[in-house]
């Protein structure tokens, strides 16, 4: 292939189910090729096996490269020169061609049953060869097989490989010497007249004059068969890169077993895309010894199909996890809440509407469960009680209330010296100046504005005054904060426990104290 034509790339899914973390990694290594090249990255649908594909999986994979923000130059969905981009849609093209090859011999009828071609290749491994096609049709006359063509005889068209050998110049495996007598006389049209894979796929990337295929590993021999394929129709095939498995972490092949393999599971559980995408990246290409979070601007610049490694690359959950967390706390906290809100939505815990009417408070809320997820999806739960109370203290929690004789008392002067402080009211009475306050992790906070200068209290305020509570009483700082934090929350963790006072407002931690000191006395 001459380097000088313009790139153009392909991913070619089956829709026959989601999007697989391997495919997903194959649109994105494509798409980032056709990026770095300046190239145009087209998206086919191999849908010819009709009966497994269907509109929902296309969907699916669909949805899934725009949630990983991969756009096609060109597709199903936008009209382009080199359409249809279905391949049921192109048919009509390859039926010609294989009358061509088969009267140029390059291709042949085989009017074998598959009983017949099954004891052939018993016959052959009994005999110590290989399990193949024993070729018995390929030795017909051609004015033979021309007539029982003719009278309807039924039969599929098979490859007639050349003998020899091949040396498939792969961008990322390098030079691989393959022995043709290995690979069958494949199958290109089945008896019924349907087209097979190897087939529609050379056909299609001529047709669409793909430069360069880039696909996982497993299509390595369909590489050799449809480089053969060009070169018997007379063209000069385009370049192959098969990618490295993506192993799991015992060194075997990924199985469902080993993590979620359907990119859909992902999104549903709110991985942020751009980190699922930065992950991807690494499986099989290094940015550089240092860096491992990079944004696809930048991979871009650097990208290139021979930094790509050979062997297998392994696909850590718990590192994809900890790369989420580290592109959520990157997040503002505007674009944290826009992330977060859908998840909340879902669980029912509030609407659009509440989150657009009271966005300076939401945005308190989720700032400071920020450092503490690494899915949006694992806010809702540690926030409910926000939004929601919460039925029954967790037994952890209970045991912190029950400690100590005298809890109640010591919730009681606690609720007593919150009276004393300018605390915000709680919603639904809460006013938006309350919210102007903006919240960061306490441990976050470098400058606290002077009291006073606030409309209310800000929380290290509010912690100042229960360090003068626990020092009145005499008491160390955590007999005091465990039992409010369980009063408060029903639960034994969570953020800065002066966030969760400052959050939830005066009337709430009133009440939530009461409930607690009845509790206790009951
Ligand atoms: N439809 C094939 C697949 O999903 C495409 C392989 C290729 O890229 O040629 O595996």
């Amino acid at each position: 292939m001459s380097d000088s034509k313009p790139v153009r790339v392909r991913f070619a899914p089956s829709p026959t189910g989601p999007l697989h973390i391997g495919g997903a990694r194959t649109a994105l290594y494509n798409w980032l090729f056709a990026q770095t090249q300046g190239g145009t990255f087209l998206l086919r649908v191999d849908d010819t096996d009709h009966a497994r594909s269907s509109e929902e999986s296309l969907n699916n994979i669909l949805d899934g490269m725009r949630w990983l923000v991969m756009d096609w130059d060109e597709g199903p969905d936008k009209g382009c020169d080199f359409g249809p981009y279905f391949q049921m849609q192109r048919m009509g093209g390859y039926k010609p061609r294989l009358e061509k090859l088969v009267a140029e011999g390059r291709a042949y009828p085989c009017f074998c049953t598959p009983e017949q071609v099954q004891e052939g290749r018993e016959r052959q491994e009994k005999e110590g060869g290989r399990p193949m096609y024993d070729r018995r049709c390929r030795s017909l006359e051609a004015a033979e097989a021309k007539s029982r063509v003719e009278e309807g005889e039924a039969h599929t068209i098979r490859f007639a490989m050349p003998e020899g050998k091949i040396v498939i110049d792969d961008l990322i495996k390098g030079s691989v010497e393959v022995d043709l007598a290995e690979i069958d006389d494949w199958v290109m049209m089945r008896a019924d007249g349907t087209p097979l894979y190897n087939l529609c796929s050379t056909l299609d990337d001529l047709d669409m004059e793909i430069t360069h295929i880039i696909r996982g590993e497993e299509h390595f021999v369909n590489g050799v068969k449809q480089v053969l394929l060009f070169q018997a129709l007379g063209h000069e095939p385009p370049r192959f890169a098969h990618l490295p498995l993506i192993l799991g972490k015992n060194g075997k092949k990924l199985s469902k077993r080993m993590a979620q393999t359907n990119l859909p599971d992902y999104r549903d559980q709110g991985y942020p895309p751009k980190a699922i995408v930065n992950f991807f990246t690494l499986l099989g290409w290094g940015f550089d010894a240092e860096r491992e979070i990079f944004t696809m601007e930048e991979a871009i610049e650097r990208f290139s199909l021979d930094k790509v490694q050979k062997s297998g690359s392994i696909l850590d959950d718990e590192k994809m996890s900890w790369m989420c967390g580290v592109y959520i706390r990157n997040e503002s906290r505007a674009e944290l809440l826009g992330h977060v809100t859908p998840f909340l939505v879902a669980e029912g815990l509030c609407t659009e509407e509440e989150v657009a009417q009271h966005r300076a408070w939401f945005e308190n809320l989720v700032a400071c469960y920020q450092e503490r997820v690494r899915t949006y999806g694992e806010l809702p739960p540690k926030v409910v009680h926000y939004l929601r109370g919460f039925e029954d203290y967790e037994p952890k929690a209970w045991k912190n209330l029950n400690k100590k004789e005298g809890t109640a008392e010591l919730l009681e002067a606690y609720k007593e010296s919150l009276a004393a402080l300018a605390l915000p009211p709680s919603r639904p009475d809460r006013l938006d100046e309350a919210d102007t306050t903006v919240l960061l992790p306490t441990d976050k906070v470098e400058e606290v504005p002077a009291e006073g200068s606030t409309p209310f209290l800000y929380p290290k305020h509010i912690e100042n005054a229960a360090h003068a509570l626990a020092k009145s009483r005499e008491i160390g700082f955590g007999q005091l904060v465990h039992p409010i934090r369980a009063a408060l929350t029903g639960s034994a963790m969570g953020p800065s426990l002066f966030d969760v006072v400052y959050l939830l407002g005066r009337e709430e931690c009133e009440r939530r104290l009461d409930r607690a000191i009845a509790a206790l006395s009951k």
